[in-house]
């Protein structure tokens, strides 16, 4: 098991990025890419048949780890949906001055709306910095799994995955 997971629940940046689906700096200064975090062997492989520019291969045995081919790859975030352990996201380091996109899975209920200010948290559900919600998409073919954007400053954009849960006025 990797050292991360082991003492605190879930890997380290420096664990992720060694992961071959962790595309490489110089991808992310081009724009919207998948940032695949799945490091564990584990039999699983919706992704590598969610992807229609075939940018995510698993292969044989089943329990390999997916491996990105980050120039085919157009960041059209299909894949987030499909991964039934919501470790599929998709950062854009491009989409204004200083200001980059995540996209993440949101399996919450209230959904945030568009243009709505929210906590930004980290991969253990800390806070982070300030954001704001400028997609949700919850269509069908997600079943069920809504993926919601946010845009955050640019620096904290490797370490931001979700937003702290709305809580429904009473
Ligand atoms: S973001 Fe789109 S192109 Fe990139 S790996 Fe996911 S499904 Fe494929
Ligand atoms: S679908 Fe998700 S959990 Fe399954 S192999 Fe792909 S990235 Fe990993």
């Amino acid at each position: 098991m990797l050292q991360g997971v082991k003492t605190r629940g879930y890997p380290s940046l420096q664990e992720l990025e060694s992961a071959p689906g962790y595309p490489s700096p110089g991808r992310l200064e081009k724009g919207p890419v998948a940032v695949i975090e799945c490091i564990e062997e584990i039999p699983c492989n919706p992704c590598e048949q969610a992807c229609p520019q075939h940018a995510i291969t698993i292969g044989e045995p089943i329990t390999n780890r997916p491996h990105l081919d980050e120039d085919k790859c157009i960041g059209c975030g299909l894949c987030i949906p499909r991964c039934p352990g919501l470790a599929i996201f998709l950062v854009d380091l491009t989409y204004g001055q200083g200001v980059a996109t995540v996209a993440f899975p949101y399996e919450y209920l209230p959904l945030p709306e568009e243009g709505q200010a929210v906590q930004a948290v980290n991969r253990a559900g800390e806070p982070v910095c300030p954001g704001t919600v400028i997609k949700v998409q919850n269509p069908k073919v997600n079943d069920q799994t809504p993926v919601v954007t946010i845009t955050v400053p640019r620096e904290y954009a490797a370490e931001v995955r979700g937003i702290r849960r709305i809580r429904r006025e009473r």
